[in-house]
C-alpha cells in the first residue's frame, strides 16, 4: 500500500489524515525525517506558512524535505502547503522556506484578511461536476511557468494547478468533506508507482 505522508508540523493535519484514510491509503504524520524517509508521497496541509516554515527548520526537516521533492516525490499543498511547495512567494519574510517543486509565484493573503474568507463551487478540469472549495486567508497564484497546468480558477486567477506529480490548490479541500482532488492526487502517485 502506498504510503502517504501529511507534514504535521502545524495547521489542519487531521482533515488531511481523514480524506486519506478514507479514501484507502495509508496516511503517516510526519514530523522527524525518519517519518519522511517512510513516506511515497506527501501532502502539505494548510495552516500558517510562516510558522510552518520556522518548524520545517527545528524539527531538522527542512534539508532532507528539499531533497525529496527535488528527486521527484508526489507532493499535495493546500493553501499553505501551495505556499511552501512555490517557487517564488510574495509577502512573506525573506526567510520563509519555499521549496520550488511548482513554477509559479505566489502572494499570501491576496484574497484579504481572516474576514475576507469564503466559500466557491468550482469547475476542475478532468473531475465531473462542481467542487465545493473553502478559502482560508488564501494565496493568489500571481503568474505560473510554462510546465504548469492550471486546473481550476476563480475570477481567472488560477487556484488548482499541477506540474507533473505535484498538485496545488489556495483552498481547503479536505474542509469541503469532498475527497476528490485526494483521488486525483493518489491517481498520479499510483501512476508513478505503476
Ligand atoms: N495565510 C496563510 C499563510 O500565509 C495560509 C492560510 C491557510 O492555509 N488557510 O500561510
Amino acid at each position: 500500500m502506498t504510503v502517504v505522508g501529511v507534514l504535521a508540523l502545524q495547521g489542519d493535519v487531521r482533515e488531511h489524515v481523514a480524506a486519506l484514510r478514507a479514501l484507502g491509503a495509508e496516511p503517516l504524520e510526519v514530523r522527524r525525517p525518519d517519518h519522511l524517509n517512510a513516506v511515497d508521497a506527501l501532502v502539505l496541509p494548510g495552516g500558517e506558512s510562516t510558522t510552518m516554515s520556522l518548524l520545517l527548520r527545528s524539527s531538522g526537516l527542512d534539508e532532507p524535505l528539499a531533497g525529496r521533492l527535488a528527486a521527484g516525490m508526489p507532493a499535495f499543498g493546500t493553501c499553505a502547503g501551495m505556499i511552501l511547495l512555490a517557487k517564488r512567494l510574495v509577502g512573506a519574510r525573506p526567510d520563509q522556506r519555499c521549496f520550488g517543486a511548482i513554477d509559479m509565484t505566489v502572494r499570501r493573503n491576496a484574497f484579504g484578511r481572516q474576514v475576507d474568507s469564503f466559500e466557491a463551487d468550482l469547475c476542475v478540469r478532468g473531475v465531473e461536476g462542481p467542487v465545493r472549495a473553502v478559502f482560508i486567508r488564501a494565496p493568489v497564484v500571481d503568474d505560473v511557468g510554462p510546465e504548469v497546468e492550471i486546473l481550476a480558477s476563480v475570477d481567472d486567477r488560477p487556484v488548482l494547478c499541477r506540474q507533473g506529480n505535484v498538485l496545488v490548490c489556495a483552498f481547503h479541500p479536505e474542509l469541503a468533506g469532498d475527497r476528490r482532488l485526494h483521488q486525483l492526487f493518489l491517481d498520479s502517485i499510483s501512476q508513478e508507482v505503476s
